[in-house]
């Protein structure tokens, strides 16, 4: 059965103050349950502003490993919290790609995370010459171990995973619904090894070219429990398709 509890947007890199209002006053009115949009950090205090009061969280897209300290550029996982932010995406593949951010660093930041009193939301995938040759598994264990690994699986307890194929992140290409469900339920499946009860329990969403077509059939599946959305969450409309899909697959 199908059980999508969160949908979050990620804006990455986009926006500025008049759009955001725009996008923002669209989520107030619709006022969907299960919602939450990570903004760039300079937009935290706008969102917070604007989503106070209504059933939307907002978050952050990234936070320093570190808890305080002589790291300039960087922004704590406490200043985030300041700004009431209550998610944050850790270990998105554009991180993990473009800025060299380790296993060990996305699962170092997920820890922070908890640490500031936050939901950290835990992205995996694999890239597509990963899949072509038959290493997805291998690849999804690896950075799921940085974290269960090292730090246990009682951290997940109350956390999410996002699993977000890198060849499916912005190019229009979905995983199949069957293909997400697969590669949740061996997250799954890795977690429970360690902590049955904190895997039972695990929101798992899938993140890759999520759009209001394609929704409905992904949040149908047992292991999708709800999706990160990086294009169409910049859109009111087909952001609030995809909410509408997720709402009733309730
Ligand atoms: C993302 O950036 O996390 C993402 C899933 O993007 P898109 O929906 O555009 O593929």
């Amino acid at each position: 059965m199908a059980r999508v509890r969160l949908v979050a947007g990620n804006w990455k890199m986009h926006g500025s103050r008049a759009s955001n209002a725009a996008l923002l006053d669209v989520l107030v009115k619709e006022n969907p349950p299960g919602c939450a949009v990570c903004v760039p950090f300079p937009y935290l205090a706008q969102a917070a502003e604007r989503l106070r009061g209504s059933r939307i969280a907002w978050g952050a897209q990234n936070v320093s490993e570190h808890a305080q300290g002589a790291y300039t550029g960087e922004v704590s996982a406490a200043m985030a919290a300041e700004f009431g932010c209550r998610y944050v995406i850790v270990g998105h593949s554009e991180r993990r790609t473009i800025f060299a951010e380790s296993d060990e660093v996305a699962a170092q930041k997920y820890v922070a995370a908890r640490k500031a009193g936050l939901t950290p939301i835990f992205c995996v995938g694999e890239t597509l010459e990963e899949r072509d040759r038959g290493v997805t598994e291998a690849v999804l264990a690896r950075q799921v171990d940085a974290l269960v690994g090292k730090y246990g699986a009682q951290g997940l307890d109350g956390g999410i995973v996002a699993y977000e194929p890198v060849w499916a992140i912005g190019t229009g290409r979905t995983a199949t619904s069957k293909q997400a469900d697969e590669a949740q339920a061996f997250i799954r499946a890795r977690i429970a090894a360690a902590d049955p009860a904190v895997a039972a329990d695990l929101r798992i969403l899938y993140g890759g070219s999520v759009k209001a077509g394609n929704a409905a059939e992904l949040f149908a599946m047992p292991n999708v429990d709800g999706g990160l959305v990086g294009g169409a969450s910049l859109v009111a409309k087909d952001f609030a398709a995809i909410w509408r899909a997720a709402v009733s697959a309730l």
